[in-house]
């Protein structure tokens, strides 16, 4: 059964569209079943109807004209119960429906489960059989399990119809809509670059080309890069194989032939079809082909296909890349965008953001915080590699993607972006002020950094120091570890640029969801991993690079913290600080005269918040990382969009957790700063101020928004609110109250996303 439930699957995953997927389904489930009927109806959300959208055994010409709402017939019931219905006798049920077109009365049982996906039901797929009897529990466990499969090919069909612009029927429609969650806030009109992973057969989109020699020539040249890579393979490995094992790869050119997978491909690229999309094509029907047969060997041999077809990708992609073109606007796409994938667009052409991974909490989302570039994450549904060169609208403010969006879409969105601009312009006054709240409470306002960018938009901002200068950052840009050398010059820039105000330096904070492609970390559970400290920890030889390169830089300039992330305990703050004595007093021998700089921990585990009263007598000030923090002490991970909604820094634990560090760290007469993205929500920042935190460090796009805020209220009047808010348990009144509150002080305006949620 199981082998009968994978083979349909994949089956229809390689359908061409919805339409096809769901005649695989009807097919397939009804050889299966042994049944006589197999359906599926769809729920048409519009006209809120279920309506007959495939079927082997009913009369076909009822496909798209039967249709019932959820409150008629069995169909309805199954969808409105969320349940299977099995019956015996179909007619003698009082929500039967009888329809003349299906030619239904031959049929007396009935088993119908519904599909679900995302807790939504999206349609039912029935069996029925001519002779009276009752499905038994595995025919039945059978269809629930096919229909729990099925739901997310069908979304996923369904999605890739609406994206050009057509309806279940294939019928023209208005924009499609798709749902994520907000990454960076803003809006963009831009058009889609697709960045694909490397040598990822399985997202190659077709795409028409009409240069079809500039085409076959690619694909030559890749064939010949394999043939070459495998020789040579071959000759290297000559002495560790047995001459069967070295077989293989006289079998891996023979498939490069002309005459085989070489001139399959050659012959659908001159139908004017791109080689990548090409070799797509051929090499998942070989695969297909291998895995379906019932000889283990062959199976095999599915694998050794889709070697060659990785190899040859990646061979075209090497050439496709070299060649891109990124359009003014350009909106990123991929499957998980990386810092890297950032790095490659030419400045001045990056407009928007979309990653079907990861959500806001990503360490993607908050570097493009930090560049102002409007962002979607968690995009789940999106079928992100058919966009390439189409329209979108990114909504990073309600975390909403537009594919065809519609003339008075645009010029709305068009709108939202120009408004956001002019009040950007009006914030531009503040940058000299102080940030001092109306009965003249004083608070410093500092940046987070990483790349060398934001050093001139922190500047513009009017950031009084660098509160979090993330490390890993140039690291991750980088293709080797960067040698004490470069990294005395990276950081030298940042602690100029600041001269002589604060640079905090964050040691290497790698693990979790940054990972280096030079120091790969495979984990099941990253963040739960090797991460920040720990890897330093037991990494001396890059902890004392880095330390030395740190003290070096600062010479003559003695602005530098280092700040040390992911502490959990004290002996992890003993090691570090053992180790930058060490490399204070090894600058010191080779001649360079620096101060040995403060120290300071991060807490961000939900250890260091109840160790803070032993962490501030170790060290010179505390950070709190709240991004971390809130993700630990709720246990919902900062990078999946399924539990988003959960991830939230005002619910009251982590609120607590904040309101405690802060009077143990000043019970030990230290200062403390948070840095978590939540600095940086203007609304939040009330509340931090209120809870007595020395500085706030955040994104320089969102600092002139928080000075604005923090400059409209009251020292004394935020306390209040505070202490309101403190006594309430519910996550959701937490919010609304805070929002009312500054509402009703007039100060709305910066709290709310500015695209309107009904557009
Ligand atoms: C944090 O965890 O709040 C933090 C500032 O560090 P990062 O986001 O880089 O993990
Ligand atoms: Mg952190």
């Amino acid at each position: 059964m199981l082998n009968t439930l994978r083979k349909i699957v994949q089956e229809v995953n390689a359908a061409k569209d919805l339409k096809a997927a769901l005649g695989i389904i009807v097919l397939r489930v009804q050889e299966a079943m042994g049944s006589q009927v197999c359906s599926v109806y769809l729920l048409d959300p519009q006209a809120n109807r279920f309506v007959l959208m495939a079927t082997e055994g009913l009369n076909k010409s009822s496909i798209g004209q039967v249709s019932m709402a959820p409150n008629e017939g069995l169909v309805g019931l199954v969808g409105t119960r969320e349940e299977p219905l099995n019956l015996e006798d179909a007619a003698a049920h009082p929500r039967y429906r009888y329809f003349a077109e299906t030619g239904e009365e031959r049929f007396a049982s009935f088993l119908g489960a519904p599909i679900i996906h995302h807790r939504r039901v999206v349609g039912v797929v029935v069996v029925q059989q001519k002779e009276r009897r009752q499905f038994d529990e595995g025919e039945e466990a059978f269809l629930v399990t096919m229909s729990a499969q099925l739901a997310g090919v069908i979304a996923h069909a369904e999605a890739t119809g609406s994206i050009r612009g057509l309806d279940r029927g294939g019928k023209r429609t208005q924009e499609a809509k798709f749902v994520g969650v907000p990454g960076s806030p803003g809006a963009a009109v831009g058009t889609a670059l697709v960045v694909l992973p490397p040598a990822d057969l399985d997202v190659v989109p077709d795409k028409p080309v009409t240069d079809i020699d500039a085409e076959l020539a690619l694909f030559q040249n890749a064939l010949e890069g394999v043939r070459n890579d495998m020789r040579t393979l071959s000759a290297k490995l000559a002495t560790q194989l047995r001459p069967e094992e070295r077989a293989l790869f006289d079998v891996y050119l023979m498939m490069l032939d002309d005459a085989s997978l070489g001139s399959e491909v050659t012959e659908i690229i001159k139908t004017g079809q791109w080689a990548q999309g090409a070799l797509r094509q051929v090499v998942t029907e070989h695969v297909n082909r291998f895995e379906l047969m019932d000889d283990a060997y062959l199976r095999e041999r599915a694998s050794d296909v889709k070697d060659l077809g990785r190899r040859l990708l990646a061979y075209l992609q090497q050439a496709h890349q070299q060649a891109l073109v990124y359009s003014d606007n350009t909106i990123l796409v991929s499957e998980e965008l990386t810092p890297a994938m950032l790095g490659e667009v030419p400045e001045g052409k990056l407009a928007g953001l979309v990653s079907v991974m990861g959500s806001g909490n990503s360490h993607v989302a908050i570097l493009a915080r930090a560049m102002g570039i409007p962002t979607v994450m968690g995009l789940v549904d999106f079928p992100y590699s058919k966009v390439d060169g189409i329209e979108l609208i990114v909504d990073g403010y309600n975390g909403e993607v537009f594919t065809n969006p519609s003339e008075i879409l645009t010029k709305q969105y068009a709108t939202v972006v120009a408004d956001e601009r002019e009040l950007a312009k009006g914030l531009d006054a503040l940058r000299e002020l102080p940030c001092v709240t109306t009965d003249g409470h004083r608070i410093p306002l500092w940046v987070n950094t990483g790349l060398l960018a934001d050093v001139a938009r922190a500047q513009q901002r009017g950031a009084e120091g660098v509160g979090l200068y993330r490390t890993e950052v140039p690291f991750m840009i980088n293709q080797r570890f960067p040698s004490e050398k470069e990294q005395l010059a990276i950081y030298r820039e940042q602690l100029q640029a600041f001269h002589p105000l604060p640079v905090t330096m964050r040691s290497l904070d790698i693990g979790g969801d940054k990972s280096l492609s030079y120091f790969p970390i495979n984990e099941e559970n990253p963040f739960l991993g090797w991460r920040g400290i720990r890897v330093t920890l037991d990494h001396p030889e890059i902890f004392l690079v880095q330390a030395r390169a740190m003290l070096k830089a600062s010479e003559g300039l003695n602005n530098l913290r280092i700040l040390l992330p992911m502490i959990s305990g004290t002996h992890e703050v003993e090691e570090a600080m053992h180790l930058i004595h060490r490399a204070w007093g090894e600058v010191r021998d080779e001649g360079t005269d620096v101060p040995m700089p403060p120290v300071g921990v991060m807490v961000e585990i939900p250890a260091a918040v109840y160790l803070t009263r032993e962490l501030s007598r170790q060290v010179d000030f505390l950070s709190v990382g709240s991004n971390d923090l809130t993700q630990y002490l709720l246990a919902v991970d900062r990078n999946n969009p399924r539990v988003a909604d959960l991830y939230d820094y005002l619910h009251p634990a982590v609120l607590q957790a904040l309101q405690h560090v802060v009077n143990e760290a000043h019970a030990e007469g230290k200062p403390v700063s948070i840095c978590g993205e939540m600095a940086g929500d203007p609304a939040a920042a009330v509340l931090l101020m209120a809870m007595g935190f020395d500085s706030l460090s955040m994104n320089a796009t969102n600092l002139p928004k928080v000075k604005w805020m923090l400059r409209q209220v009251s020292y004394a009047k935020s306390r209040e609110l505070l202490a309101q808010l403190m006594k309430i348990d519910n996550p959701q009144v937490i919010h609304s109250s805070l929002q009312l509150a500054l509402k009703n002080q007039g100060l709305g305006r910066m709290i709310n996303p500015q695209a309107p949620k009904t557009l």
